[in-house]
């Protein structure tokens, strides 16, 4: 088992048979790591192949230096810290006091801690991690920084979504230093200020998608709401006044009508904050006033908001396409000829349920397209690789295609943290403009697909 923890996570054949990481010119900068971990090991990786010498300290180097590349110097702890001016320290917080006998070598150099807390740790120790390093070393400079990159993350190369590093330290020299590193390596450095920010930072990796905890709560409390209402309304009222029994109902078609109703509630609920901070501006008679804390918050999340409008519209119209493959439908088409025949009705063609029928579908197919459109858009790696122009020629022509274009959208990453814009900026929504909601309308036909 701990022949298997100690394999790197990628091929030391790939790693050594990239030359860049065979051999690092004598001029290049001096890194030094602490620990030998998978951390440290993919550390020494990249920094190899960003072109650092690397020296990592070990409490035992002659059992891991095969795990590093071999541009990499493994060596003991001592030595590793005494000549380079940065060193990473990638040891678990309960190892920090372990180091402590090299405080001497350490005196006056840049400790960039990378440490990452579990979440009972980080309710347990008011201090941040790099405080507590800081506090062991008073004489060192310490830098939170790279905690947020994985071992993976460091191996294969930054990619979009994880680029960005947080960085804070009390020194801003020392700050700036570990930033053109993370930059030499492509990543994106983000000052996150002092120390003092380290403990933010550190809660970083614990989070789970906070962004859509309200939204879904959100989402998942109008779908409870509407589908108690739907079934109070298509299957118990039906049971209770004419006994009929309608419950196999509730699994696809109670759920299909609850299903659009959460969408337009919000798909209304992206909109109405924009309305509201308008109103307010105009009330206040200046845009250079915050915005209440509950209303920022509202318009920071309507990016989640319309996605879950789009993925409720989306279902809906899934199950709408699996309604008629229900046995239930069958049934009731049997039924439907039997009667005719019975009432010797050779052709049964209402026009006007006909038109209206053909009407809905074109409409809402043609909605739900735009919606698509509009929430693909709205993805960053999407929407970072159009221009502004592109960005507004996509909005207006899926906008004006639901019937009635809004050109005063906004790219989402421009809105999502002012809160001191005007009114018009926050008027117009991340999915789209306000009528958008419109052409959804006919998405929602159950009763009439089923009257089929
Ligand atoms: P790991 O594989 O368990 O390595 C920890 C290393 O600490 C050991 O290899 C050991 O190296 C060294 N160490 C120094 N003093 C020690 C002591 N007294 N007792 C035990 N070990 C000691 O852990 P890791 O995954 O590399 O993580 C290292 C740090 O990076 C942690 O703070 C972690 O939160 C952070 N981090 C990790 C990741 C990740 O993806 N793994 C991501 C972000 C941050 P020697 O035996 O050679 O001394």
């Amino acid at each position: 088992m701990s022949g298997e923890m100690d394999k790197p996570l990628i091929s030391l054949h790939l790693v050594d048979s990239d030359s860049s990481l065979a051999k690092v010119p004598d001029e290049a900068p001096k890194v030094g790591i602490l620990g030998s971990g998978d951390f440290a090991r993919s550390l020494a990786t990249r920094l190899v192949g960003s072109g650092f010498k690397v020296v990592v300290g070990s409490r035992n180097p002659k059992r891991t230096a095969g795990l590093f590349p071999s541009a990499a110097q493994v060596t003991f702890q001592e030595e590793a810290v005494s000549s380079p001016e940065v060193i990473f320290v990638a040891v678990f917080r309960e190892h920090y006091a372990s180091l402590c006998s090299l405080s001497e070598q350490l005196a006056g150099k840049i400790l960039v801690d990378v440490s990452n807390p579990t979440e009972q740790e980080h309710l347990q120790h008011r201090e941040s991690n790099a405080e507590y390093l800081a506090s062991l070393f008073p004489t060192c400079t310490v830098v939170k920084a790279f905690n947020v990159i994985s071992a993976w993350t460091l191996q294969a190369g930054p990619r979009d979504g994880n680029r960005q590093v947080p960085i804070c330290s009390d020194q801003p020299e020392a700050k700036r230093a570990v930033s053109e590193m993370a930059l030499a390596m492509g990543f994106m450095p983000v000052d996150m200020g002092s120390l003092a920010s380290a403990r933010e930072v550190e809660a970083m990796p614990l989070r789970l998608l906070p962004a859509w905890k309200v939204p879904t709560l959100l989402a998942l409390g109008l779908f409870v709401c509407f589908y108690a209402y739907n079934f109070v309304r298509d299957v118990l009222q039906p049971y209770m006044q004419e006994s009929q029994n309608k419950f196999f109902k509730l699994p696809v078609s109670v759920v299909n009508t609850t299903l659009p109703c959460v969408a337009y509630v919000l798909l209304s609920l992206v909109y109405l904050p924009g309305v509201l901070a308008a109103a307010l501006q105009l009330r206040r008679g200046t845009k250079y006033q915050r915005f209440p804390d509950w209303l920022d918050h509202w318009l920071q999340h309507r990016k989640q908001i319309g996605l879950l409008s789009f993925f409720c519209a989306a279902l809906h119209a899934l199950y709408s396409f699996c309604l008629p493959l229900r046995r239930a439908h069958r049934y009731d088409l049997v039924n439907l000829a039997v009667k005719q025949v019975l009432a010797n009705k050779s052709h049964l063609w209402v026009e006007e349920e006909v038109w209206r029928m053909e009407i809905y579908l074109s409409l809402g197919v043609l909605a739900l397209g735009t919606l698509s459109l509009l929430a693909v858009t709205s993805l960053p790696s999407i929407a970072n690789s159009l221009n502004w122009r592109e960005f507004s020629f996509v909005q207006c022509v899926a906008t004006s295609s639901a019937g009635n274009a809004d050109s005063g959208t906004r790219r989402p990453e421009f809105q999502s943290q002012d809160r001191h814009l005007p009114a018009l900026h926050h008027q117009t929504s991340f999915l789209g403009s306000r009528s958008f909601g419109c052409s959804l309308v006919p998405v929602s036909t159950p009763h009439v697909i089923e009257r089929i």
